[in-house]
């Protein structure tokens, strides 16, 4: 991997205070893998809590809201999650796209909002199995991306996109190194298409059944900078043999 990688743990809607001990565990064995990027996207309701168990790890948020602030009850804004202490926001999972009907254009400001205030930012894409059957995945991918994509970007150094395949999510299937290779490329092609030589310090991740066995033939593949982990980051001894694999392709 040519950029430090990336490794950020999804926990979706897991955890209450019982599994802060799984992020102290992450961040002080992280302490010793500096060669590695790591953070841990908790519930909203966990943010200023793994923080203070945490100081000096990244901790992230899994969604903000498209506006900045507003009536929408029961919604979290990029200010809010930052003032609990996320310097890193998830926007555009394929589970709030697909259940929740979030649209590019959602996503776009909320990616737009996240980074102007500071947030690290990880804009999520990816196919159907659908799709994929139909052999157009290359370019619904594309196209999700294009207009996901902020216009702006103040500092291209906080985003970083993650490929994940609807399919592979939870599933235990993952795409060919082939596939993983080539839509990586791809999406390397859209952003350097937008912002130039600004997209060369974006990352771009692999998202979908990561786990322990199979994070290092990922981590090999052209184009991979890292790995979005929701099932695998739950535990600390499922998530760092993934740490590991990442730290150890960067010797390779
Ligand atoms: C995710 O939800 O972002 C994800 C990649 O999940 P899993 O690792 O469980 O497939």
């Amino acid at each position: 991997m040519a950029k430090r990688p990336f490794v950020a743990g999804n926990w979706k809607m897991h955890g209450t205070r019982a599994e802060l001990g799984q992020v102290t565990h992450v961040s002080i064995e992280t302490e010793t893998i500096p060669e590695v990027l790591v953070a841990l996207c908790v519930p909203a309701t966990l943010i200023t809590r793994a923080v203070s168990a945490s100081p000096g790890f990244l901790i992230g948020a899994q969604d903000v809201h498209h506006e900045a602030k507003g009536a929408f009850t029961g919604s979290v804004s990029v200010k809010m999650v930052k003032d609990a202490g996320a310097k890193l926001t998830i926007v555009g999972h394929s589970e709030r796209r697909e259940m929740l009907g979030e649209t590019d254009a959602q996503v776009r400001a909320k990616a737009e909002l996240a980074i102007d205030e500071g947030l690290k930012t990880i804009l999520c894409v990816g196919e159907s199995d659908k799709v994929r059957e139909t052999g157009q995945a290359l370019n619904v991918v594309a196209q999700q991306l294009e207009a996901s994509l902020p216009d702006r970007v103040t500092a291209p150094i906080h985003l970083s996109i993650a490929y994940e395949p609807i399919w592979a999510i939870g599933t235990g299937k993952v795409p060919s190194t082939g596939d993983i290779g080539a839509m990586h490329g791809r999406i390397r092609q859209v952003l350097e298409q937008r912002y130039g030589d600004g997209a060369a310090s974006i990352r771009i991740l692999y998202g979908g059944s990561v786990k322990g066995s199979n994070a290092k033939e990922i981590f090999a593949i052209d184009g991979v900078d890292g790995a979005l982990v929701g099932g695998a980051s739950l535990e600390a001894d499922d998530f760092m043999p993934i740490v590991h694999a990442a730290a150890a392709g960067v010797k390779a």
